[in-house]
């Protein structure tokens, strides 16, 4: 796990100076007739989608108030504020062999980690990614299945002699199943829907560990499902491994999510027993955030319209990694429209939906070329605009700017959220730290984002608060945090009678 400290006084000058050269561009236009249009959408974009330090607490707030109401009652909240079922972290005293099984996405990783408890920790790791074909995304339950349990029992025929399966033990698997699922014990739970282009007949609804145990016997392979978990969990429990102050994980890749340790007896909508640990890691669905203090937009509220999933999802709109390059998009279509931006014509790409990913905006807004080369180049290849000038180009990267800012304090400021709930958004006198470990590629390769995100945390806590909170990137974290798991709800381990 890379360290990255809540925030460098470098970052927060190096934001500074960019507020100062986006105000010097804005000047500039304003100079000029031409540019007058184009200066006004983009005043009018900055002000709507400002986020002063007052507004993102009541954000945070916001986020609070929702987080109570959701663990009150099912159905309390926009925030499903899930039961894992998940009750004891990892320790690092785990010992074995464990396998993982990672299904989220276009494609599914699976794993496999000897463990040594606190001395030998992980002893040896290995791992395959398998891209999922496209039709079994959107065929049959039993075909999508079978596919994912062949790949399992492939992936196990290849296991070395570095690993060690005790004599006559079942081999047990920690399953990611990074969708909705209401989950009805540590190792079974229903799917509530499929999402990310995955739409499969006759699943929904179905105990999703038991339609792959079945198609794990249907291919001979001899092993149980001991923890389904969804990405953000495995993410807690793996960041837990490596550091015992970890308290949530947040995901911040192609949607957002986040999880946290919560006291059990804080939980008004759980009924079962207490868990011996005290403790409930609830996932909290987060990206289903709403809140009137969330600074939108027309070009918002359009996307949010013409999505599948209208009015669902909001904070994850605002904030994720699938949505940050279509908001761009949509602004300078605007632009485009409205203000000639790009010339007399109004550009055929840009009038594509999310023709300009994530990833190509980050690409432009790192950009540090004299005339913005990258840019350019981003504009002619994407969106078959040729010959743009500087001007044009610094206009650009200002909206950049304004969007993936507000993405990234939004996303502070609903981790300070979190740390209010459990009651770490104060200092702490003994040196304790209060760590959150995060993942996804967005946080992980958009650095301006994830630069902001760590100054604004430090600007809404305060110097003293911040420096006992730490935001870790746990690069999958979650792979092997699911086999954790599986070793934490082994069938194997005797219970521990208090
Ligand atoms: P997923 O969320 O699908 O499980 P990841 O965590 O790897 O997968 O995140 C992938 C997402 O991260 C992409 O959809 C994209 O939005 C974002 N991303 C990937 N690379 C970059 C990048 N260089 N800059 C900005 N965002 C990126
Ligand atoms: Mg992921």
């Amino acid at each position: 796990m890379g360290k990255v400290g809540v925030t460098t006084a470098v970052v927060c000058a190096a934001a500074a100076a960019c507020a100062v050269t986006a105000l010097v561009v804005r000047n500039r236009m304003r100079s000029s007739g031409k540019w007058a249009p184009v200066a006004a959408v983009v005043k009018e974009l900055e002000e709507r989608c400002a986020t002063p330090v007052g507004k993102l607490r009541q954000v945070a707030d916001a986020m609070t108030v929702e987080m109570h109401a959701g663990l009150a009652s099912e159905g309390g909240s926009k925030l499903k504020m899930l039961i894992s079922y998940v009750d004891n972290l990892p320790t690092g005293d785990e010992t074995g062999l464990f396998y993982a099984l990672d299904l989220g996405g276009t494609n599914f990783r699976v794993l496999r980690v000897q463990l040594g408890g606190k001395e030998g920790r992980v002893a040896k790791q290995e791992f395959e990614e398998v891209s999922i074909p496209p039709h079994l995304m959107v065929g049959g339950s039993d075909e999508l299945f079978d596919f994912i349990a062949l790949a399992l029992a492939k992936f196990v025929a290849s296991e070395g002699e570095d690993f060690h399966l005790p004599v006559g033990r079942q081999r047990e698997l920690g399953f990611t199943f990074s969708f909705p699922v209401r989950q009805i014990s540590i190792a079974s739970g229903t799917l509530i829907k499929w999402t990310k282009g995955f739409n499969i007949d006759g699943t929904v609804g179905e105990d999703v560990v038991a339609e792959l145990t079945r198609a794990m016997e249907r291919q001979g392979l001899d092993m149980r499902v001991s923890a389904l978990v969804n990405d953000t969990i495995g993410t807690l429990a793996g960041g837990r491994y490596y550091d015992n102050d970890v308290v949530a994980a947040v995901i911040l890749g192609t949607g957002t999510n986040a999880a946290y340790v919560e006291r059990a007896h804080a939980i008004p909508k759980w009924h079962g027993l207490l868990p011996k640990s005290g403790e409930m890691v609830i996932n909290m669905e987060w990206g289903n955030f709403r809140s009137s203090h969330l600074p939108t937009t027309d070009y918002d509220q359009a996307l949010d319209n013409e999505s599948l999933n209208p009015g669902e999802q909001i904070f994850e709109k605002l904030i994720s990694g699938m949505y940050l390059g279509e908001i761009l998009r949509r602004v300078l279509l605007r632009l485009a429209k409205e203000a000639s931006f790009f010339g007399d014509c109004v550009p055929p790409k840009l009038e594509v939906p999310f023709i300009l990913r994530t990833p190509v905006m980050s690409a432009m807004h790192h950009d540090t070329s004299a005339d913005l080369k990258v840019v350019g180049t981003k504009l002619n290849e994407v969106l078959g605009i040729p010959d743009t000038s500087l001007k044009t180009r610094k206009v650009v990267i200002q909206i950049c700017d304004i969007i993936a800012k507000r993405g990234a304090r939004l996303a502070a400021a609903g981790i300070v959220g979190i740390l209010k709930k459990i009651g770490r958004d104060n200092a702490v006198k003994d040196g304790g730290r209060t760590v959150i470990a995060m993942d996804g590629g967005l946080y992980e390769h958009y650095t301006i984002f994830s630069e902001c995100l760590q100054c604004t945390l430090k600007e809404m806590l305060g110097e003293e608060a911040s420096s006992s909170v730490v935001v870790k990137l746990a690069s999958d974290g979650s792979g092997i945090g699911a086999a954790l798991l599986a070793a934490s709800h082994s069938q194997y381990l005797q219970p521990v009678l208090s």
